[in-house]
């Protein structure tokens, strides 16, 4: 039978995605089928504040008409061609890409992971081909708390517990250090077969983790003294998010690898890049690495209006503004319930002090009642990253919302 014009209530899609899905996410009982700018919709025409914007993926607001006249016309014309041909759009994309950050090549693939996986890859192959490492023996370091994906071999490098256990056995080849220590980078840049380092600008899923004011270029100097190659995954601090266009940014760092997802399409389409220069770039050679998907002129298209939305309309610099205010209006909410308020730009978290250890969660459902969708991490931290068409007084309006909310907590 035909069911399209049924209307359905809450329940009937929470039991639909709880009988049908795979359990491998906890979401917020809500229920969305419409979004604009900074604002989303449920399935009963309630209106909420989206302060997770995709998890920094719909930077440019749901919906914005720019993206989405690119992606409609472009959609009628050619979707996919593969990389077996070529077609008109990859060759403009990836000169517009590479003049904007700055590089002398991309590589086009879909999801964030991907990306990383493919500078995992870019970076062995410069160790071995470059470098001079003996074949097998390449190292990557990277930091505690990361979280730079979820396939097997990304894995291989989280301590994140539930994102490891009974996944093994792991990839091997990576050397961990505390995040936001020099000393500890400096002192495993002292193994020859290190290829590169592999750093979060800041750690967004660990609960946006903010290093010291020149952690980045004190890095990206260490890496240059030992030949190690700076890999910058700015998935989720890129493209304005933080207050500039990507976080290395505000220490003058120029990444040897960097590397994009989530907003290169404003939460369009799956759409990840890795820039790099020829030197790097051009160890894989054809039929070493690719993927059907990447660089397909849909997502062309679609992320040159991704880029260029950002920057017509000034994101960076509002993100870096409303920032800046957002976290001086909420500390001076004075809530005994909020330990530290910490981000950069619109990259914000704030950490709950609670005797009760849901205390986050209940939060977020508070939120939610009184219109605002936020989702806590790792138990005491929500993240606070709302799309950056934002405006001041929407920026007030949510500050009360966030007061009246706290109030469930008392
Ligand atoms: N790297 C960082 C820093 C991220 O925040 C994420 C996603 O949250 C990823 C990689 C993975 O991206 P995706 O979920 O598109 O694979």
């Amino acid at each position: 039978m035909h069911t399209a014009h049924v209307a359905h209530d809450t329940p009937y899609y929470l039991e639909l995605e709880e009988k049908f899905g795979a359990h491998n996410y906890h979401p917020l009982p809500v229920v969305l089928n419409k979004g604009e700018g900074v604002f989303l919709w449920d399935i009963e025409g309630k209106r909420y504040y989206d302060f997770l914007s995709g998890y920094s993926a719909v930077n440019q607001g749901h919906c914005h008409p720019k993206i989405i006249d690119a992606l409609i016309e472009q959609a009628t014309k050619l979707t996919l061609t593969s990389r077996a041909f070529h077609s008109d759009l990859l060759g403009e994309y990836e000169k517009y890409i590479t003049q904007l950050f700055g590089y002398d090549k991309v590589l086009p693939m879909n999801t964030g992971v991907e990306a990383v996986e493919t500078a995992i890859k870019l970076t062995r192959r410069w160790g071995y081909a470059v470098k001079g490492i003996a074949d097998g023996a390449a190292k990557i370091i990277v930091c505690e708390g990361n979280f730079h994906g979820r396939t097997s071999t990304v894995i291989s490098f989280s301590n994140d517990e539930s994102a490891r256990a009974m996944f093994g056995p792991f990839m091997p080849g990576f050397v961990a250090i505390p995040y936001n220590d020099l000393d500890a980078l400096e002192k495993a840049l002292q193994d020859e077969n290190v290829a590169g380092f592999l750093v979060e600008p800041i750690q967004g899923e660990a609960g946006v983790v903010v290093p010291d004011e020149g952690y980045l270029s004190g890095a990206f100097q260490l890496c240059k003294e030992a030949n190690v190659l700076f890999i910058a995954d700015e998935i989720q601090t890129g493209l304005a998010r933080t207050g500039k266009m990507l976080a290395c940014d505000y220490e003058d760092v120029h990444p040897d690898i960097l590397i994009l997802g989530k907003a290169l399409s404003g939460g369009v389409l799956p759409v990840s890049a890795v820039l790099a220069n020829d030197e790097i770039m051009l160890t894989i050679k054809a039929g070493e690495h690719g993927s059907t998907y990447g660089g397909n002129p849909l997502a062309c298209k679609v992320a040159i209006a991704a880029l260029e939305v950002l920057q017509e309309e000034n994101m960076a610099q509002n993100a870096a503004d409303l920032g800046d205010y957002f976290r001086k209006e909420i500390k001076s909410l004075n809530s005994p319930f909020i330990k530290i308020v910490r981000g950069k730009g619109l990259l914000n978290a704030i950490i709950i002090e609670h005797s009760n250890s849901e205390a986050a969660w209940d939060l977020c459902l508070a939120l939610k009642d009184n219109g605002l969708l936020a989702k806590p991490t790792h138990g005491d931290k929500i993240r606070l990253a709302p799309p950056l068409v934002i405006t001041k007084e929407q920026i007030d309006e949510c500050v009360e919302i966030l007061n009246e909310s706290l109030k469930v907590l008392a």
